[in-house]
């Protein structure tokens, strides 16, 4: 697991990545580089169906709905 010792404005920390980096996910429609996943909740997890920014739809902020998910007004 990579962990970065930084310094930043006098305080030191060590920043610990969560496991292996996953591998770079393309988008699920246009297979462009995946930018976000979908987050409509799927029984306890997330869609998280991979997506680039052109794809996805913004349905809050830092909030992205894939195209099946897409329906505004169901949260
Ligand atoms: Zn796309
Ligand atoms: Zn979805």
């Amino acid at each position: 697991m990579p962990c970065v010792p930084f310094q930043h404005q006098g305080v030191r920390g060590v920043v610990c990545m969560k496991g292996p980096r996953p591998a770079p996910k393309r988008c699920a429609y246009c297979g462009a580089l995946a930018t976000c996943l979908c987050d409509y909740p799927k029984g306890k997890k997330t869609c998280d169906r991979p997506m680039c920014a052109a794809c996805a739809t913004e349905v809050d902020l830092d909030l992205h709905q894939c195209r099946e998910h897409c329906a505004p007004g169901t949260y």
